[in-house]
């Protein structure tokens, strides 16, 4: 392994034949037996899709796979084929640039939300921000969006406030994990609940395992679909999923992926060709237990009528 500054090359690790979830699965192997307590009409998964540049927009072509109208179908013909519902969370500049990928996603039947107008994480949950991104959506959509989720899991007390102000129903910016903030967010509650002092549901991003690993596809990845299975046998799963992804999980190639930073490089080049077929896998595995597929709209109108909000 080559060695600079004292520092090992992290690239030159055997990093896919790294069993993650083996390493740490004697920790709390104890739950394997857990029962499923959830009567299953109450799952629900939402698969939810971040649409915006690609990696955050780290990259000099940043745009490359919204370009790619090709690969965008093979997604949604994906999902289809599974009857699976897509909440896209699409950042609001992208609604102009990009009207042909929107109406790509509307032929395909999936519903959208927001997720900033600008991505630029410091100002995501600003009130320019919001109401900006709310005023693109409504000149496109010609109806008001109903949640709102910030680039990063970057909202305060003002950005909850910014969106009950702009008539938001529902807020998805929570990660109860170490990422992004774990001083913030790891030991906050997995269920839907209503956000203090407002009318908002908030409908947190879901972490499993005692390691609060976000479900997401990128975490799939980097743990590989049996390690991902294994963790998911010894997890409790809250009775609502909602699941993360971006295009770039799926349609990264070795030409963007070299352009990352170092660590993104690492986390993004292992199993990177394989995000469609974990894609499929996950979804089948939560069929199997019992989850319904639910937009999340529709999980947020039962939780705001069982809360009543
Ligand atoms: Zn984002």
């Amino acid at each position: 392994m080559r060695v600079e500054n004292g520092i090992p090359d992290l690239e030159m690790l055997p990093w896919n034949d790294i069993d993650i979830a083996k390493i740490g699965e004697g920790w709390y192997s104890h739950r394997r037996n857990l029962e499923w307590t959830m009567t299953s009409e109450k799952r629900a998964f939402a698969l939810t899709l971040d649409l915006e540049k690609d990696f955050s927009g780290a990259l000099v072509d940043a745009d490359k796979i919204l370009r790619s109208h090709p690969h965008i179908t093979q997604l949604l013909e994906l999902l289809q084929a599974e009857e699976v519902k897509l909440s896209v969370f699409v950042v609001g500049e992208l609604l102009e640039a990009y009207s042909d990928v929107i109406g790509l996603f509307q032929h395909y039947d999936c519903e959208f939300h927001c997720h900033s107008f600008s991505h630029q994480s410091p100002h995501s949950n600003s009130e320019e921000d919001v109401s900006r991104c709310r005023d693109a959506f409504i000149d496109h959509f010609q109806s008001a969006p109903l949640g709102y989720r910030a680039p990063d899991g970057r909202i305060n007390s003002e950005g909850i406030q910014n969106l009950e102000k702009y008539g938001f129903k529902f807020d998805s910016s929570f990660f109860p994990s170490y990422y992004p903030n774990p001083a913030k967010y790891l030991f906050k509650t997995r269920k839907p609940h209503r956000l203090k002092g407002t009318q908002l549901l908030e409908l947190p991003n879901t972490s499993f395992s005692p390691l609060r690993i976000m479900l997401s596809i990128s975490y799939v990845k980097m743990l590989g679909m049996a390690g991902f299975r294994r963790l998911l046998r010894v997890s409790s799963l809250p009775e609502v999923v909602v699941f993360g992804s971006h295009l770039h999980d799926f349609f990264a190639d070795k030409e963007m992926l070299q352009q990352l930073p170092r660590v993104w490089k690492l986390i993004y080049s292992r199993n990177a060709e394989k995000g469609l077929k974990y894609l499929t896998d996950t979804l089948r595995y939560f069929r199997d237990k019992g989850y319904r597929f639910e937009y999340m709209s529709e999980i947020s109108t039962r939780y705001r009528a069982k809360l009543d909000l």
